[in-house]
């Protein structure tokens, strides 16, 4: 927690749950980020946290965005980004935003699919388009799953209709997988799609662009890598495969860039035991999965968790939300331990959830309101 958040919340101490996000927290990240890897574009992916004064900030330090949806585009208009900032990076599209996105001088769009560059090529013709590869995820906490991304055979083929159908067959993206463990995944993915961009290159297919996407990780309850590790790994992979020949770089950092700028700050309503002599208690908190926490799913991001008791006894716990459903419980199989001290009415604060929280609150499930959200 920032020294900024600290003396907020000790002084407004403002109505739970709510998230308190650094934004100069924010403008720090960036700039690391900048200094681990100079030669990249930085493509902000904005559905990590869309909040206005974040991209406003973002504008100012001369970031671009990776958009996911025309609304993200008009977010990313109104805090001051130029259309030829904005790249829209998601390869499913309604045809209704691809015309709105090119009709407002959208840089370029992704796909991954040959349904998919039809659509462009008839509704953004002309455009930069790129095609996501898929890769392996292993080492990501929040995998993307099946649901992205094309084979390098395809892609191939892809990349050759596209010039084809009167695009500008711009690059080729990938993704390792959100809050990426390992900087391997990086260095595979790089080998597997510098053969296919000298191949097409080969055949005549101007490819300039390489994007590495995002997945860069932020310290939750578990260590992990710096970003100077990654940005070396990733340089260092580059160089072995293009030489001196470098294509331009694109990253669309999400998580890494706001995560550990927000602090959600919640209420414990209840310790309760299931029966009397059971070890382990149970902390409802006034936050649960459907009140932003949806990253809690299969437990798989971890949030640190602190206390008004820290330094006391603890003992096993697990931890819950305020909902009537029974899928809203956060930890139970993680080994989180809390003060025996914790009491009904203590304020807690999840560290780190400045990233995939605040979009993820559901509207008035059981009446509970969206997580109110203060950025100073
Ligand atoms: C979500 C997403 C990102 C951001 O990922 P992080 O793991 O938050 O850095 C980047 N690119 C694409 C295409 C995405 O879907």
């Amino acid at each position: 927690m920032t020294p900024k958040i600290a003396r907020f919340l000790a002084e407004q101490q403002p109505a739970t749950p709510c998230l308190v996000l650094d934004v100069d927290r924010v403008e720090r990240n960036f700039a690391a980020l900048r200094n681990a890897l100079p030669l990249a574009q930085i493509y902000y992916a904005v559905k990590a946290n869309p909040a206005h004064p974040i991209l406003e900030r973002l504008v100012r330090l001369g970031s671009r965005f990776d958009a996911a949806s025309f609304e993200e585009i008009e977010a990313c208009l109104a805090a001051g980004a130029v259309a030829s900032a904005i790249s829209y990076g998601n390869t499913i599209k309604k045809v209704s935003a691809i015309r709105n996105a090119y009709a407002a001088g959208v840089a370029m769009f992704a796909f991954d699919s040959r349904e998919e560059l039809e659509k462009l090529a008839r509704h953004a013709p002309g455009s930069r388009v790129y095609c996501r590869i898929r890769v392996e995820n292993h080492g990501a906490d929040w995998p993307l799953s099946r649901k992205f991304g094309t084979s390098i055979e395809s892609a191939r083929e892809l990349m050759l209709l596209a010039g084809e159908l009167g695009l500008d067959p711009y690059g080729l993206s990938f993704h390792v997988g959100s809050q990426q463990t390992t900087t391997a995944s990086y260095e595979v993915a790089i080998g597997q799609v510098a053969m296919l961009f000298t191949d097409l290159r080969d055949r005549g297919v101007k490819v300039r662009m390489v994007n590495l996407g995002g997945g860069f990780p932020t310290r939750y309850r578990d260590e992990v890598p710096g970003i100077d590790a990654f940005g070396n790994a990733i340089m260092r992979a580059m160089t072995e495969h293009f030489g001196n020949d470098l294509p331009e770089m694109v990253i669309e950092p999400g998580r890494f860039v706001v995560a550990d700028a927000g602090v959600v700050c919640a209420e414990v309503v209840l310790v309760s035991r299931r029966e009397r002599d059971d070890p382990v208690r149970w902390v409802y908190l006034d936050i649960g999965r459907f009140g932003g926490l949806a990253e809690t799913e299969g437990e798989s991001i971890r949030y640190r968790i602190t206390t008004p008791h820290d330094g006391g006894e603890t003992g096993p716990v697990a931890i819950a939300g305020p909902t009537c459903d029974g899928a809203d419980i956060m930890y139970e199989r993680s080994n989180y331990r809390l003060p025996m001290a914790l009491s009904c009415g203590d304020r807690v604060e999840l560290l780190s959830t400045g990233a995939y929280v605040t979009t993820y609150a559901s509207q008035r499930f059981n009446g509970f309101a969206p997580l109110a959200e203060h950025y100073i």
